[in-house]
């Protein structure tokens, strides 16, 4: 059974219909990325599978958690999907150990001694255990996203999406992010992740999916996609015409 289902979900903001019957099973432990122009809807996809926004029409299921158009079930839908976003948003008056244990503490009211376990463990997952008094300032770009990643991790997500996570990096610490989220992905975590890093797309995702114009466009294997894209637009997409 997929472990998330996004069947016919259309999302319009005022006139500007964003989503256009959007398609989309995710199976445990697949990795896919999620491809296309600035303005396709990817962000819109996401944040809608996250329930940090509504839908106007269709269903999406996580897990057994049936969302359709359904706001209040929105909050129960944010704590079994974890999401990263290019911005880290750490808070930069608690320590990185502290970022990491607010939620659990105040979301599901962890004891704190038990939350800073979690964050020890899930800042080792990340390489940065030796970072857990520190400040989030005092830390690199790099850093600090992976910081963001063990933040996601302590809530004990089902699945994890990252909207391009390594935008606002600089070159050269993109690749210790992305080395997380592959040893992630080697460790059976469910992943979509919104980025423009097409030969780690090709190297790690299952699948790929590329968003035009709100809709599917066209979807498969990572190697099929790169390697024979079907689509005109996929094509110049990816630079090939
Ligand atoms: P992508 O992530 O692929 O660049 P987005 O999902 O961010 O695309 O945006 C898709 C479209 O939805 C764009 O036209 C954008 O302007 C619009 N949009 C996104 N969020 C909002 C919002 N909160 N209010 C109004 N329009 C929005
Ligand atoms: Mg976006």
């Amino acid at each position: 059974m997929p472990l998330i289902v996004v069947d016919e979900v259309r999302k319009r903001f005022g006139d500007n219909e964003v989503l256009k019957g959007v398609s989309l099973n995710v199976e445990p432990g697949e990795v896919i990325a999620i491809i296309g122009k600035s303005g396709s809807g990817k962000s819109t996809l996401l944040r809608c599978i996250n329930g940090l926004e509504s839908i106007d029409d269709g269903t999406i299921m996580v897990g057994d958690a049936h969302v359709g158009t359904d706001e209040v079930r929105l909050r129960a839908l944010r704590l079994r999907v974890g999401m990263i976003f290019q911005q880290f948003n750490l808070f930069p008056h608690l320590t990185t150990g502290r970022n990491v244990m607010l939620s659990p503490m105040v979301v599901k009211g962890m004891k704190e001694s038990d939350a800073a376990t979690l964050a020890r463990d899930v800042l080792t997952r990340v390489g940065l255990e030796h970072k857990f008094d520190d400040w989030p300032d005092s830390l690199s770009g790099g850093q600090q996203q992976r910081v963001a990643i063990a933040r996601a991790l302590a809530m004990q997500p089902i699945a994890l999406l990252c909207d391009e996570i390594t935008s606002a990096l600089d070159p050269e610490l993109v690749n210790e992010v992305l080395a997380v989220v592959r040893g992630l992905a080697a460790d059976g975590m469910t992943l979509l992740m919104v980025t423009h890093e097409m030969r780690f797309a090709r190297e790690v995702c299952d699948r790929v999916v590329f968003m035009h114009h709100g809709r599917v466009h066209e979807t498969g294997p990572s190697e099929e996609v790169f390697g024979n894209p079907q689509t005109p637009e996929l094509r110049q997409f990816l630079g090939m015409l």
